[in-house]
């Protein structure tokens, strides 16, 4: 059936992401979303660990333990005339390729910074994989309502760490105890952090000034007049707010405020919507753009789930509609292998449910039921159309393990299990160039876990596995490579593609090599 209104509910869609270093806020900011756009009712239903429908099997209770959780990985609320979908980035102890192409999967992204803390080690990784995919980001400056650093030093920090311009939207007057409001540049008005004091209106309009007019009690502070003066210095010599270089993620613009106290989030909501990206066009193998409106659904998977039921395993693949309208059974076909899939058993994700769905459109997200069929990276299509989205970039390792089968009469199941969890996307395989021992690489250590736990329950095969640590990737050119060059500091393996790689003990082991062998190229993957 046609859907008359694609180009319209397309350009409602409001997908991002929200990246940020473990207890920066995240969860907390994005139960204020979701507050605000009815999603739920209570905070704490986010990280909630509630034993639901599916708290019977055994996935359920990692995810329990570990705090993570499949329902709350996209969450989609209505906000305004906008239909928002947040894809969650899980923090460091969940941390594993997926956060990475989650990220693939969205039109922009939100970046939460802890006030106190500044630019964190994970903020910077993930920002570095939105940077690169030229994206919008936007940044919220955390926990207002606490100390924290001077305003200008963490935008200075922002622009040299991340090396991006920054665009202060709004400005603090004051913080922690002294937090008396924000001076919103953007929307040029004052927010009140405690209205009560100054008269219940939160907001009040500033008159072409840019000044309260009249005798308000804000303007006997004396760090009023402070904020007056910063913010004619940022105008005077800070940059200008650029939608271009924003839309580009040139520019991001900043939001202080409080999550905690639900200060700052609506105002951050409704400017962020209205910058923020409906979703855009994707590249084809070929080259080739398909725009979102297109009315044929085609779609990607970026995200495999291995999931519920052990007896059943199945898995749930999350698919990033990139044109048209889905509807519940309607037959796609997969382009890697030709098949033609019924998609019947498809979910939609609300904050604490799931919820079978019977049309999505470009820009959503659904995740459709698996039992082995998709791979990360796998392209979805409607009727004649004939393409495949560009590949997923791949992601340099960081941790390694060697792993061995226990039971050595049972090598079959173990080579099954770990080749189609490799093919799946779900972890690295390589093998050690002299003696063929396997190697796994993850970009976190929740994959492993995953891996160990999938193989005994969906492949019967208990692993061994001995932590090697943080090691470097680099790839050499196998026509450069001489076995000779292996040492005590790094270990020679080629990847399942049979490219040689180096894996360095640190970067002193790096540079050793470097110096030793200056005309060899190291290469990394994203
Ligand atoms: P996440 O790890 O990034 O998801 O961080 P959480 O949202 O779980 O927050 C980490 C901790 O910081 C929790 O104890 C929150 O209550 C607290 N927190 C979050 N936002 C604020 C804020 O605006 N002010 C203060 N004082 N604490 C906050």
């Amino acid at each position: 059936m046609k859907n008359t209104n694609l180009k319209e509910q397309v350009d409602s869609r409001r997908t991002f992401a929200i990246i940020s270093h473990p207890d920066a806020g995240k969860t907390t900011i994005t139960e204020q979303l979701l507050l605000f756009g009815g999603a739920i009712r209570q905070a704490g239903t986010v990280k909630g660990k509630k034993t639901g429908n599916f708290a019977k099997s055994d996935w359920m209770e990692i995810e329990k333990q570990r705090g993570i959780s499949v329902t709350s990985s996209v969450m989609q609320f209505d906000y305004q005339d906008k239909k928002v979908n947040i894809l969650d980035t899980p923090g460091h102890e969940d941390f594993s390729e997926d956060t990475y192409r989650t990220l693939m999967a969205v039109d922009s992204a939100v970046m939460v910074i802890d006030s106190a803390k500044g630019i964190e080690a994970q903020t910077k990784k993930l920002f570095q994989v939105v940077k690169k995919r030229g994206i919008p980001i936007f940044t919220f400056i955390n926990k207002l309502d606490r100390d924290g650093r001077e305003p200008l030093d963490l935008l200075e920090e922002l622009e040299e760490l991340l090396d991006i311009e920054s665009y202060p939207m709004n400005w603090p007057i004051g913080m922690g105890r002294g937090l008396e409001g924000l001076y919103d540049i953007y929307n040029e008005r004052i927010e009140f952090y405690r209205p009560e004091q100054y008269g219940d209106q939160r907001f009040v309009k500033l008159d072409a000034n840019g000044e309260l007019s009249g005798d308000h009690a804000l303007t006997e502070n004396s760090l009023y007049h402070q904020v007056l003066e910063e913010v004619e210095l940022l105008k005077e010599a800070g940059d200008t707010f650029d939608v271009e270089k924003i839309a580009k993620g040139n520019q991001t613009p900043v939001f202080f405020g409080s999550a905690l106290t639900n200060f700052g989030v609506q105002t951050f909501l409704e400017t962020f919507l209205k910058f923020a990206p409906a979703p855009h066009s994707n590249m084809t193998v070929d080259g080739e753009l398909i725009r979102p409106d297109e009315e044929e659904f085609s779609g990607f998977v970026f995200k495999i789930q291995a999931n519920m039921n052990p007896a059943h395993r199945d898995r749930i693949a999350f698919v990033r509609i990139c044109s048209g309208t889905f509807e519940r059974g309607m037959d796609v076909t997969l382009q890697r292998t030709g098949k033609k899939m019924k998609l019947n058993n498809v979910t939609q994700f609300m904050a604490d449910a799931r919820e079978n769905i019977e049309q999505a459109v470009a820009g959503d997200i659904i995740g459709v039921y698996d039992t082995g069929n998709y791979q990360i990276g796998d392209t979805l299509t409607e009727g004649k159309l004939k393409i495949n989205y560009e590949e997923l970039p791949s992601f340099t390792p960081e941790l390694f393990m060697k792993v061995t089968a226990k039971n050595v009469m049972k090598q079959k199941s173990f080579h099954k299990g770990i080749y189609q969890l490799v093919q799946e996307g779900a972890i690295q395989l390589y093998k050690t160039y002299l003696a063929d021992e396997y190697i796994l690489g993850a970009v976190g250590q929740l994959q492993f876990e995953v891996f160990q736990y999938r193989m005994m329950n969906e492949y019967n095969s208990e692993v061994i596995m001995t932590p090697l640590g943080h090691k470097i990737a680099r790839w050499i050119d196998p026509k450069d490579l001489d076995e000779r060059m292996s040492s005590s500091r790094n270990i020679l393996a080629k990847d399942r593609f049979d490219q040689p790689l180096f894996l360095f003990e640190n970067q002193f082991a790096e540079r050793w090599f470097m110096e030793k062998y200056p005309q060899i190229e190291l290469h990394k993957l994203m």
